[in-house]
């Protein structure tokens, strides 16, 4: 058992050891993809299964938030797809974070459908309620170690690095990220995954 002071200590503990976790892994893979060592797999993979395991891992995120975080993949797509599921397990997982992390109301929502342009890419996109992103800041936001205000780290933790991580895989692997925005009201990011 312990005390509530104690709880205090150990919640702190957990906090940052997950904010130290995830500043150590973009650091990683910004670094991977710097070296040019970042290599792109083709394989088969189930796309339901991987949406759900990445759905399990951020949902505790959203519920310590009471947020409302829906996921729909549409049914006119096929499961069994060929690609690199690791990647795109990682990039939801890095826009989730991030709509969980700038959302404090209302809720996130992950949408996965066929791109309409090209049959063999996925339109992904991850909605939020929460704060925006300035227009001053948005021409920056891809870039590493970039953070809309810099009172962000301090408020939210994090490294700048996931948006420029996300979009170096896409840009390994051909496909794209865009946004649109608005301060107060949320933002939304499109992912055309290959
Ligand atoms: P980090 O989240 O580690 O700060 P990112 O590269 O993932 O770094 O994001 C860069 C910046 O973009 C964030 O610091 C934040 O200012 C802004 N941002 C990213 N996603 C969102 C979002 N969903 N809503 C509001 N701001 C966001």
């Amino acid at each position: 058992p312990v005390s509530e002071e104690q709880r205090g200590w150990v919640q702190a503990l957990d906090h940052s050891g997950r904010l130290l976790r995830d500043i150590l892994d973009d650091i990683l893979d910004f670094t991977r993809l710097e070296s040019g060592r970042v290599a792109v797999e083709a394989a088969p993979f189930s796309l339901r299964e991987r949406v759900a395991m990445v759905e399990a891992t951020i949902r505790p995120a959203m519920e310590r938030k009471a947020l409302a975080f829906t996921v729909t993949v549409d049914p006119a797509l096929p499961d069994g797809l060929v690609g690199d599921a690791g990647k795109l397990g990682q990039i939801l997982l890095n826009l989730l974070g991030n709509a969980a992390k700038f959302t404090h109301s209302g809720g996130v929502a992950l949408s996965v459908a066929p791109a309409e342009a090209s049959a063999d890419r996925l339109r992904i996109t991850v909605a939020d309620s929460g704060i925006g992103i300035a227009p001053e800041a948005l021409a920056h936001i891809f870039e590493p170690f970039s953070q809309a205000d810099g009172s962000v780290a301090r408020r939210f933790g994090g490294s700048g690095l996931g948006l420029a991580v996300c979009r170096g895989l896409l840009d390994v692997l051909g496909g794209s990220i865009e946004l649109e925005t608005e301060p107060g009201r949320g933002t939304i990011f499109t992912v055309l995954f290959p």
